[in-house]
């Protein structure tokens, strides 16, 4: 019987070790981010978003892949440096582009070639295909007053961490499959069970990254309910499919680790309006 010999497999083949590399935010590293775009998905038409840092750290939405400059109108073209998106082409023939001149779900902010148009409609059929399967739900429109009241995404707290989420509180479904093969179509909060508290609280800073101004903002607070229930809401999950483990998950749950950079947009400093409760008739 022989043996393999060192740093061979079996077939003799040499075996290629890789050693693992850390990942460090460089000194001079114009983001303090570890990973500067962060994937995620458009909330009106469900597609995929790079979200980047702006100069002014402002967040900014990409498209996830790089276009031929020639064939993008000069105002949309867009280039990363350092991890910042910058408002402008950088002279290669590459640039990316605003997700929100693609988004098949919003009026074009520019004059839009047939090539661009014809990723727009590549991205409709996209989000119409993720609407019959269920997998993703469009959020509702918002309009000034409503966002007075009710953050579009809110920030929730649960488990001792800050989740965006991705609709508004009354609007998170159910992630499980039915038994008839479709989503859920119950809301995660339910009448039955208690309900999180609304309450301003600090936001919070993180150790080594850029910090906002010591503020107040509006959390959804579910700390105060029984860890089991914390647990249901992280997984999204109603009250009837919270006890039906052989139930899967038809669709991945929206949160997203809360983020006081890029997620500034979403920072509330008020907290929502109650609704107006019905008056009664005398
Ligand atoms: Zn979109
Ligand atoms: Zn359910």
């Amino acid at each position: 019987m022989c043996s393999t010999p060192a740093g061979r497999h079996w077939d003799g083949s040499p075996r290629i070790t890789r050693h693992p590399r850390p990942l460090q935010v460089a000194a001079t590293s114009p983001t303090r981010l570890l990973r500067a775009g962060q994937s995620s998905r458009c909330r009106r038409c469900g597609n995929r978003i790079d979200l980047y840092q702006r100069a002014d750290q402002r967040p900014i939405a990409l498209h996830p892949t790089e276009l031929t400059a020639t064939l993008v109108p000069e105002p949309c073209r867009w280039h990363l440096g350092g991890g910042i998106a910058y408002p402008h082409g950088d002279g290669s023939p590459w640039c990316r582009i605003p997700h929100a001149v693609l988004c098949p779900c919003r009026t074009p902010l520019c004059r839009t070639g047939p090539h661009l148009n014809a990723i727009r409609r590549h991205l409709a059929v996209r989000t119409r295909r993720l609407t019959d399967t269920g997998a993703f739900t469009p959020a509702p429109p918002t309009t000034s007053s409503q966002t007075a009241q009710h953050p579009a995404r809110p920030v929730v707290q649960m488990l001792l961490c800050r989740y965006l989420a991705e609709h508004t509180i009354e609007h998170i479904r159910c992630v499980a499959q039915t038994r008839h093969r479709h989503r859920c179509p119950h809301p995660v909060l339910a009448p039955t069970r208690p309900a999180g508290t609304w309450r301003l609280l600090p936001t919070p800073r993180r150790r080594g990254q850029l910090t906002l101004p010591d503020a107040l903002m509006s959390v959804y607070d579910l700390g105060h309910l029984p860890y089991s229930e914390q647990l249901r809401w992280r997984a999204q999950r109603c009250p009837q499919h919270v006890a039906a483990p052989g139930a899967a998950d038809l669709a991945p749950a929206g949160w997203q680790p809360f983020d006081p950079l890029l997620h500034t947009a979403h920072i509330r400093t008020r907290l929502p309006h109650p609704p107006a409760r019905p008056r009664r008739n005398r």
